[in-house]
């Protein structure tokens, strides 16, 4: 008797890996339509704008949805219930509890002091799942899945029911918390068909190379994936990095064979807000969500958008990478004309590259100084680096950085990591 939850998490595979290629434009037209007019009005905050076109719905961000929770969620929850399940389950690492209806509740990690809070039934979690394994899973690994179960290792720094749901005699999930050393991982890690993590922890299990681990799939998620960090873990493991971007407004993009990250467009609406001719913010509507729902928020990450279509034949638009959050774009006074300069957290990436090997590092803005910190202990370092960054500022029409060296930063274990930011 096969169980309902497996039964939902499958039927949302089966419809993403077939039916939504062929019929993609009406499909994603009609889900959006029904969506506005049955699923939306249901919050009180959206009831007035019933009937009304997308365009007409205000744009939101996460402090307009945390002011005013209860009217953002379909069952009037308010932050205080929400975050009163959230945090005891974080305290105690323990992720089954539920709100009444089996509403779970997710943080995502501000790190600019804004937590997002985030509700989602038990249906949506597993819609998410049968999509996301419908997009992510190469038909090598599907073939294997049909001979034996497969074994998926995720590092995420929190744990849901979600996991547990999911674990099937095909698929078998193991959690991997952020909060532990990672050395306690290692050796459990054997047999690991798909391996999920942020960069920065993948790049650490690359370098250890624990026995045992031959991964047939890599998945960075999370935090930015670096060209230096891709570059180490493609050659630990002797495969392509892929890329699931995933924000608390629902499954964005995940990466194709030609590296591009394709945004999922069967089932999230992203309008650009343009910042120059290639990069955006977006604003996204996620019309699989109908408890708390989705709808115009804008993001403050940083996209790069690709031009269409894409090398590897799959509709829809794509995007070369994201580059960061709003506070990763760092800035520099002009040399001429009163508006600031931004460096964009890809451009001064590429300078700091041409410093030479720094080994790790930080990039930290405060005002006109910019505060750096390297694991390297080649003491020309910095030199280097003030040079390439003066080189750059060149290049930019701007004033060059005052460029000075700063202890390493204290992060949490299961903070994402960030290599440059914005603090003042
Ligand atoms: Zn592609």
């Amino acid at each position: 008797m096969p169980d309902p939850a497996q039964a939902a998490v499958a039927a949302a595979f089966a419809r993403e890996r077939w039916l939504l290629p062929r019929r993609y434009d009406a499909a994603r037209a009609r889900a959006l339509d029904r969506f506005l007019r049955e699923a939306l009005p249901r919050a009180a905050f959206y009831a007035p704008y019933a009937g009304r076109r997308l365009e007409e719905l205000p744009v939101v961000d996460k402090r307009t949805v945390l002011a005013d929770f209860a009217a953002f969620n379909r069952h009037g929850t308010s932050l205080e219930e929400a975050l009163a399940v959230a945090t005891a389950a974080e305290r105690a690492r323990d992720f089954a509890s539920t709100l009444p209806g089996g509403v779970t509740v997710g943080l995502s990690s501000g790190t600019s002091g804004t937590r997002g809070v985030f509700l989602v039934s038990e249906a949506e979690s597993r819609l998410w799942a049968g999509i996301l394994m419908g997009q992510l899973m190469a038909p090598a690994t599907l073939r294997l899945m049909a001979r034996r179960p497969l074994r998926i290792a995720l590092f995420l720094r929190a744990n849901s029911n979600l996991y547990e749901t999911l674990g099937s005699g095909r698929v078998s999930f193991s959690w991997h918390d952020l909060t532990t050393p990672l050395a306690e991982h290692l050796p459990r890690l054997a047999g690991t068909d798909v391996l999920v993590a942020p960069a920065s922890v993948l790049r650490r299990i690359a370098e250890a190379r624990p026995a045992g681990l031959e991964p047939r799939q890599v998945v960075s998620v999370a935090e930015t994936l670096e060209p230096d960090d891709e570059t180490v873990i493609a050659a630990a493991f002797g495969r392509p990095v892929e890329q699931i971007y995933q924000a608390t407004e629902g499954l964005l993009a995940v990466s194709c064979p030609a590296g591009r990250l394709h945004l999922n467009e069967g089932h999230v609406h992203v309008e650009p807000e343009w910042i120059d001719t290639t990069r955006f913010h977006p604003v996204v509507t996620d019309f699989t969500r109908t408890t708390q729902p989705v709808v115009r928020h804008r993001l403050d990450d940083v996209l790069l958008a690709a031009p269409a279509p894409c090398p590897c034949g799959r509709p829809g638009r794509s995007i070369a990478a994201v580059l960061g959050r709003a506070d990763d774009v760092l800035s520099l006074a002009p040399l001429d004309g009163d508006r600031p300069v931004p460096v964009y957290p890809d451009v001064l990436r590429h300078a700091i590259a041409l410093a030479g090997d720094l080994g790790d590092y930080r990039v930290e803005q405060h005002g006109p100084q910019w505060r750096v910190a390297f694991t390297t202990r080649d003491e020309a370092a910095h030199a280097r680096v003030v040079a390439e960054t003066a080189r750059l500022a060149g290049r930019l029409r701007a004033r060059p950085p005052d460029v000075v060296p700063m202890g390493w930063p204290a992060q949490a274990p299961d903070a994402k990591r960030r290599r440059i930011r914005r603090m003042a």
